[in-house]
């Protein structure tokens, strides 16, 4: 147990202006600064007048406590006779306690005891023996002053903490008129940028709007457009078919006989309406396509059949001896849930195309089952395609100037239509192409069919 500091009595009233004064002293020689001097003087006198007012008075001893780096006055004040009656008797913390850290007031032995505490400042931290013994020396060298010296610098220090306030007051209030000048800012900025936001808001919604009725009208516009193709080449098959029909009955052997000139306008006026009748049904396909009216057949497809169909029709259009038309045969099992009758249409397409557009070598077809999807590919060593074009091609009517009238026939139509009917089949179609090299064409559809 360390030796307290400065020990006193407060046994008149005289004496609770000594303690006073000593507390305040007591805390300027630790470092407190001048407010936390005033703080401690108040308590304490405030205690020490309950005290002698509760008719006991009272022993108070200073304490400098070192404890774990953080060193505190402590300043236990204890009454001299058992205290029965005013705030010191109760449980409650008393008023002063918001002077100080801690402030307890506890019973021992029929006496009570506060003992309040206050943090001490980092340079008072370590308090070695020496600097206790000194401070002992120098609090019990200062000759306590009279009552009317005490009640001078206590009114002093009321003076500067009147003072204090006031300047605090002034200090609130200009900040309160900054704080409103800042919310006023704050208030006509947030409406500003509200309105802004409105206005965008506003734009926007107009803008969807438009979006809105520009794509109704493109989907109108898009409709129209299958509409038409879908009735006139409807309604131009019915006398193309009938004019192919008379150029038959015309060179029939049957009928009245020709002159030579006669047959060859008849064949060119055949081919010529056989032609356009291929266009014509063109159409109509490419047409029912992007109407959606082609609803797929869905069923379990065996690529084999598909594959050995296609082999035995388009044998008859390899006729070159230079082209070689190589259908590989599927792995087993090689099933696809799709539709027979359109897949087989769009492999037709790629190697007819195939087949037109190559002079030497081969065109080959084979199928590859990777990762739960088909690779249907269709590939050939013909003239290609040059990069610039590779998307122009699924274009409708489009043709590589030069390609399709050097092979005669044709109507740019075929590409597009397959790429459409995979789509339709839950697949896609893609290409690639080397002028001079060939042209390979992938199809790739999932097994499972639909999406
Ligand atoms: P079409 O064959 O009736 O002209 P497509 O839509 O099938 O119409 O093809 C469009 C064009 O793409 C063809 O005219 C041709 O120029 C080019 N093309 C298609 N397939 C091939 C191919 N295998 N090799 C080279 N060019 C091709």
């Amino acid at each position: 147990m360390i030796e307290p500091l400065l020990t006193m009595a407060i046994r008149e009233e005289h004496d609770i202006f000594v303690v006073r004064q000593r507390g305040r002293e007591v805390a300027a020689a630790l470092g407190l600064e001048h407010q936390d001097q005033i703080r401690i003087a108040t308590a304490l006198s405030e205690v020490g007048r309950q005290m002698l007012a509760a008719g006991a008075g009272a022993q108070v001893a200073f304490h400098a406590v070192d404890g774990g780096g953080a060193a505190t006055l402590r300043i236990d004040v204890r009454s001299l006779a058992p205290i029965t009656r005013g705030e010191l008797a109760s449980e409650n913390p008393l008023p002063v306690a918001r002077l100080v850290d801690t402030l307890v007031v506890s019973r021992a032995d029929a006496v009570t005891v506060v003992t309040m505490s206050r943090r001490l400042p980092p340079s008072a931290a370590r308090l070695t023996p020496e600097h206790r013994d000194a401070l002992r020396a120098e609090l019990t060298g200062i000759a306590p002053g009279s009552p009317l010296d005490e009640l001078a610098t206590q009114n002093e220090q009321l003076v500067a903490a009147l003072d204090e306030v006031r300047s605090q007051r002034d200090e609130l209030a200009r900040l309160n008129a900054e704080l409103q000048e800042t919310n006023r800012g704050v208030l006509a900025l947030y409406g500003q940028l509200s309105e802004e936001l409105e206005e965008t808001n506003r734009g926007v919604v107009a803008l969807y709007a438009e979006l809105d009725e520009k794509s109704a009208q493109l989907r109108a516009a898009s409709e129209a457009k299958s509409r038409f193709l879908a009735n006139v080449s409807h309604e131009l098959r019915a006398p193309v078919t009938a004019i192919i029909g008379l150029g038959r009955l015309l060179a029939d052997s049957s009928s009245d006989p020709l002159t030579t000139e006669q047959v060859r306008q008849v064949d060119l006026i055949r081919g010529s309406a056989a032609d356009l009748l291929g266009l014509v049904n063109d159409l109509l396909d490419l047409a029912k396509a992007e109407s959606g009216r082609i609803e797929p057949n869905w069923d379990e497809v065996d690529l084999r059949l598909v594959f050995g169909q296609l082999r035995g029709t388009l044998r008859a259009l390899a006729t070159s001896p230079d082209v070689e038309l190589v259908i590989e045969e599927p792995e087993r099992p090689a099933l696809i849930r799709s539709d027979e009758v359109l897949l087989s249409r769009v492999l037709r397409n790629l190697l007819h195309n195939g087949l037109k557009f190559t002079e030497r070598g081969e065109v080959r077809m084979r199928a590859r089952l990777e990762g739960g999807r088909w690779q249907l590919s269709v590939s050939d060593t013909g003239t290609g395609i040059p990069a610039e074009l590779h998307d122009r091609i699924f274009e409708e009517f489009y043709q590589v100037p030069g390609s399709a009238s050097a092979r005669g026939t044709g109507t740019g139509l075929g590409l597009p239509y397959a790429r459409r009917l995979v789509t339709l089949l839950g697949g896609s179609m893609t290409m690639t192409s080397e002028p001079g090299q060939g042209t390979t064409f992938i199809v790739d559809l999932p097994v499972r069919g639909e999406r």
